[in-house]
């Protein structure tokens, strides 16, 4: 028994050590250190220990005292009477036994109903504000409950405080208490400016609210619209109190302060877990942050028989939604390759409950996210889960650190395919180079490779794909070339005619075009348009692929981006291998001519009205083998319009311009034709 009080003493050393120091995280310097779940178990066990060991309770132990001693850059203010904390709880137990506590001490039968007044909690810094005659002369934070800081300036600065009461019938002294938050879309707003600011963003509402309310320059709280809801009186002079709580709300209304709408007074427990449950569904709709809700007993005069504990009221109780954040150990961190070979950090987590569900990985967005937030392989974080937004590591809790962890870098090959990892200075993504080789993005490169503006080969849907690269037949896109009967039939599901289609299909996409070629290579930034220009300037593979990036600039719609792109694919040995491959497996496409070399190479032709020798198309395709294009509209590119019968605006344009105008005799002349 000794030895076992001698442990509890040092656990309760421990605990208290710790409950300081994230108090002093929590409300002095506005940045908690863990999320309130786990301060909370940590004060349970406190509480359970000393309940136990009642001679080891001493003043200064968390469970006797209120939040943390004010900052010494405010000065102090005693508040007129003592700001209390809220006894908690987690479930229904906890709320029917609170019901019985109130029972027993006033004396009613079980069957008697008692009247609560139910609000939600809503997660933001309380306020103490005192009217003098109707005047707003004092603000003061909570404090350690009895001094809190003067933050009247601040408070000042507060639109839906008011700073002289509505109406002429008012106490000559009132204490009002309040919370101050900040709105979601406020929070979202706030957040945005520092990140573009490069400044440090804010947790959640609550910490935003906190911080900026305590504030030094009253400006930077001004600038970030914070709200309250007021929700208790303090002291109250020169006027007569009602005899409920609901009333006295009303009469806090009159005088223009503001209460919360959502507040309902209900008759026994079970009204009380009703609007819990109500409140709950509405919880991800509501525009502030709210933890719970509070119940309390209505009439004043059973209030003022029931008391006050430690640091509590035995009238109130605080009853707490499941957390939204929770602590949990990263177990990995890996790298997820995407569609685009886009890598994105994904961490692997011990298996944690929180904001209704069980949470194992969290995605880390970028290695930039990574490096900011400095996550690390064995840490300790925080997770936060809010609705249905997906799950997020909000901060690592440094202190929990083990030894020897490594700041993550960014894989210099990619995980699936070893492929270079590349990474721009101007964009945050990094990317897997490897294309087609990647395992990751095989399966939609492929889906890609057959698609209509590529090789279009019908049949080969995207469940067939997946199941080919899952039993790893293909491996790469030439692999598709050496698919047999035997080998599709094999697959799940996949009958002998469909498989006879598709190879069917396979065997006819091997006659292409080199701008579906270059097209169905998959190379970043390089669509079929490009892949069409590119083809055409350079009329040959070899010669794009040895091209540099000054050639490749001038092709139409080609700037330096797509063109390092382009240099960067075919710099890379396994591309080239591909490439080879395909060529081997019989893929072939006419010669044609490079235009570079053609007549009409680079002329922009427009036409307007109807020609009597060619159709439109015709025109257009024969201009194309040449080199020329046709465009839609005139302008100072234009070289040529082509002037048929009936012409429309076009014709105006171009005479305005100084376009060369040709008919079509010219033009049979130009193209040749006889
Ligand atoms: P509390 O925050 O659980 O409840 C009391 C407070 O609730 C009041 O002071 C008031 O500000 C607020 N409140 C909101 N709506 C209200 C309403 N309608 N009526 C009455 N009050 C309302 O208790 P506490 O003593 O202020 O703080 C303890 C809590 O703070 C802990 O449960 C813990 O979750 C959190 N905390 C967290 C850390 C951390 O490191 N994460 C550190 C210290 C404290």
């Amino acid at each position: 028994m000794a030895l076992n009080k001698e442990h509890r003493k040092k656990r309760i050393i421990e605990l208290r050590k710790l409950l300081n120091d994230y108090s002093y995280y929590y409300y002095v310097l506005d940045q908690p250190q863990v999320p309130d779940i786990e301060y909370d178990r940590l004060f349970r066990e406190l509480q359970d220990i000393e309940s136990k060991f009642p001679d080891l309770i001493t003043s200064a132990s968390p469970t006797q005292r209120i939040g943390a001693k004010p900052a010494a850059a405010f000065p102090q203010i005693h508040h007129i009477t003592p700001m209390l904390s809220i006894d908690n709880a987690f479930d229904e137990e906890g709320v029917l036994n609170f019901d019985r506590r109130i029972h027993e001490r006033l004396h009613l039968e079980d069957g008697a109903k008692i009247e609560y007044v139910c609000e939600p909690k809503i997660d933001g810094a309380a306020v103490n504000l005192v009217y003098e005659n109707g005047v707003l002369t004092q603000a003061a934070t909570r404090g350690d409950g009895d001094v809190g800081e003067d933050i009247l300036q601040n408070v000042r600065a507060i639109s839906s405080v008011p700073l002289r009461l509505r109406g002429s019938k008012f106490p000559s002294l009132l204490e009002v208490r309040g919370e101050v938050y900040m709105a979601h879309k406020n929070f979202n707003k706030v957040n945005l400016e520092a990140s573009k600011l490069g400044h440090k963003s804010f947790v959640n509402p609550r910490n935003a609210a906190a911080g900026s309310l305590r504030q030094l320059d009253p400006k930077i709280t001004a600038s970030r619209s914070l709200d309250i809801f007021c929700y208790a009186l303090g002291a109250l002079k020169d006027y007569v109190l009602p005899q409920t709580h609901s009333e006295v709300l009303i009469m806090l209304k009159d005088w223009g302060l503001r209460v919360n709408a959502e507040i309902k007074t209900v008759n026994g427990i079970k009204g009380c877990i009703d609007y819990y449950k109500l409140i709950a569904t509405k919880r991800d709709r509501l525009p502030y942050d709210i933890d719970g809700v509070v119940y309390k007993v209505n009439d004043l005069s059973q209030q003022k028989e029931l008391g006050f504990v430690a640091r509590a009221p035995r009238f109130i109780l605080a009853h707490k939604f499941p957390a939204q954040e929770e602590l949990t150990r990263v177990l990995n961190i890996e790298f997820q390759v995407g569609r685009t070979g886009v890598l994105t950090p994904v961490a692997r987590l011990e298996p944690v409950f929180v904001g209704g569900a069980t949470i194992s990985n969290a995605t880390l967005h970028n290695i930039e996210e990574v490096w900011r937030k400095d996550v690390r392989v064995g840490d300790t974080v925080i997770i936060r889960r809010a609705g249905d937004v997906i799950p997020e590591i909000v901060s690592v809790v440094k202190d929990r650190r083990p030894k020897n962890t490594h700041l993550i870098e960014l894989p210099k090959l990619c995980p699936i395919c070893g492929s270079k990892i590349i990474k721009s200075a101007d964009e945050v993504a990094a990317r897997c180079s490897g294309s087609l080789f990647c395992t990751a993005q095989l399966k939609e490169m492929i889906k890609h490779f057959v698609s209509r503006g590529a090789f279009n080969i019908k049949g080969l849907g995207d469940e067939v794909i997946d199941k080919l690269v899952d039993a790893n037949i293909v491996k790469s896109v030439a692999d598709l070339y050496s698919l047999s009967q035997e080998k599709l039939v094999a697959l799940e599901r996949q009958g002998e005619k469909s498989a006879q289609n598709i190879l069917q299909a396979i065997a006819k996409s091997k006659k292409t075009t080199l701008a579906k070629f270059i097209y169905a290579l998959g190379i970043r930034e390089v669509g079929e348009v490009t892949a069409q220009n590119l083809a055409m300037h350079f009329g040959d593979l070899s010669r794009l692929m040895q091209a540099s990036i000054v050639e490749l600039e001038a092709v139409p719609d080609v700037g330096p981006a797509v063109a390092s792109q382009i240099v960067s694919f075919f710099s890379e040995k396994r591309n080239l291998e591909l490439i080879e491959r395909l060529r081997q497996s019989g893929i072939y496409w006419p010669q044609q001519e490079s235009s570079l070399e053609k007549r009409l190479y680079g002329q922009i032709f427009v036409l307007t009205g109807a020609l009597q020798k060619m159709s439109r198309d015709e025109v257009k395709d024969k201009l194309y083998e040449l080199g020329a294009k046709i465009s839609e509209s005139v302008s100072k590119k234009t070289n040529y319009v082509i002037v048929g019968d009936n012409p429309g605006s076009k014709l105006d344009k171009a005479k305005k311009l100084g376009v060369e105008l040709i008919d079509e005799k010219k033009l049979l002349e130009i193209l040749n034709i006889g």
